[in-house]
């Protein structure tokens, strides 16, 4: 009783599609939680004590994943087991991917069947562990899709990459470098949600077949660099751990935690990738900035941190012929680094700009050290910077169905583009 935090949010998300709960996910574990727990628990035959433990978690895990598990019974087919469902055939097997023959299953085969609808939690605040729960989700409906570890936040915690598609050509999309700005992660955990929906329904996402970009393309997905300054504001961290104490004490003026922008001990990640670092830092320290903080320090070097350089060493490795970059927010598009304009990037800002209503410019005032500006200068490739949405940072979570209009077609305008060029 009392325990409050995403954990609890997610709980009473599971709660609510067990059709157990009806409050909202406040992140509060108050008592009607713990009468829907125990409504639960009886119903599914576990101990009645209103604790959610390994047993009741596991037997909640289906209402989170929108799944279930079925063992097949004499006269079942796939095509009739799918449309029971009210999802496609196609959706089943992608659940399955270790049928070989959509024919030939046998009574007993141990099934994942899914049921329509998102599983992407884009109502409640999106820590990590949120973040890694949608993820498992995810990957038992979608076969097809993999999941990677990019490397350890500071931490500890996995910086993890999605891919989705078999193609050669490849893309980086990225999200939540600023902590303040985890809204970005959803949207782009929603995006992927939707690609793989369509592959797997055989269907076009925005006027483009998912299985001809899953065919040509990789995309290849970071849908949250900064872990621990996410958990930080989205209040995963709990204020007796050393980690949020060390934040507290150099949070400066800012409203705490939701003014945090950087890593957890106060680096900006994105001043501190190599695209005129010096520079940067120098403007920085003009500006009062020269130590760490919750926004706007550079670091001591360029790539001082595991998470940006986590960064560079997986975009090196994919070598994406287009990245962009998740911020909010302003509703604008940044495309260039100093003069430097790679071949393609304005016709493709300006389809993105197109298809979003988003103005493409340059951000306010000098700018340097960013991962956009790094991945221009280092490859001479279009890379972006997308502000979504418009209000103060950390944008509130209602805003999120009406600005992931606007992303969505800013991040598929982007692949349909890059093929479009090849
Ligand atoms: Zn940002």
């Amino acid at each position: 009783m009392g325990s409050r935090g995403p954990a609890v949010q997610l709980l009473q998300t599971a709660l609510s599609r067990a059709g157990v709960y009806e409050d909202a996910a406040d992140g509060v574990f108050c008592q009607s939680a713990r009468t829907a727990v125990r409504a639960f628990q009886d119903a599914n035959a576990l101990t009645s004590d209103g604790i959610v433990g390994r047993d009741t978690w596991r037997a909640l895990k289906p209402y989170l994943n929108r799944t279930l598990t079925y063992a097949v019974k004499p006269g079942d087919t796939l095509s009739a087991l799918a449309a029971r469902q009210g999802v496609t055939l196609g959706e089943v097997l992608a659940a399955n991917p270790l049928i070989a023959d959509p024919d030939y299953i046998f009574p007993g085969l141990i099934l994942t069947l899914p049921w329509p609808g998102s599983v992407i939690t884009s109502a409640i605040a999106y820590s990590s562990e949120i973040m890694a729960a949608n993820i498992a989700a995810l990957q038992s409906r979608f076969g097809f899709l993999e999941c990677s570890v990019a490397g350890a936040s500071l931490l500890g915690r996995d910086i993890l990459y999605l891919r989705f598609g078999r193609g050669g050509v490849n893309v980086v999309y990225n999200a939540a470098h600023h902590a303040n700005e985890w809204i970005t992660a959803p949207h782009l955990m929603r995006f992927i949600e939707q690609l793989c929906t369509a592959k797997a329904r055989g269907e076009e996402l925005l006027g483009i077949p998912a299985n001809r970009l899953y065919d040509l393309l990789s995309l290849y997905a970071v849908p949250m660099v900064n872990p621990d300054g996410v958990d930080l504001v989205t209040g995963q961290l709990k204020p007796d751990s050393a980690a949020y104490q060390q934040a507290y004490a150099i949070r400066g003026e800012l409203p705490f935690p939701s003014g945090w922008k950087a890593n957890i001990r106060g680096v900006d990640l994105n001043n501190n990738y190599p695209a005129l670092f010096e520079k940067g830092k120098e403007e920085k320290e003009k500006l009062g900035t020269n130590r760490p903080g919750p926004r706007d320090y550079t670091g001591s070097h360029a790539l001082s941190e595991p998470e940006s350089a986590h960064m560079v060493s997986l975009t090196n490795a994919v070598n994406p012929a287009l990245t962009i970059a998740l911020h909010t927010q302003g509703r604008e598009i940044y495309w260039r680094f100093e003069s430097i304009t790679p071949p393609g990037s304005l016709r493709i800002g300006e389809a993105m700009a197109a298809a979003s209503g988003y103005t493409l410019t340059d951000p306010p005032g000098a700018s340097y050290g960013g991962y956009k500006d790094w991945f221009i200068l280092a490859k001479n490739r279009p890379g972006f910077t997308v502000e979504a949405g418009q209000g103060v940072n950390p944008l509130p979570i209602e805003d999120f169905e009406e600005d992931y209009k606007e992303v969505a077609p800013i991040l598929m305008a982007g692949m349909r583009e890059i093929l479009r060029s090849l």
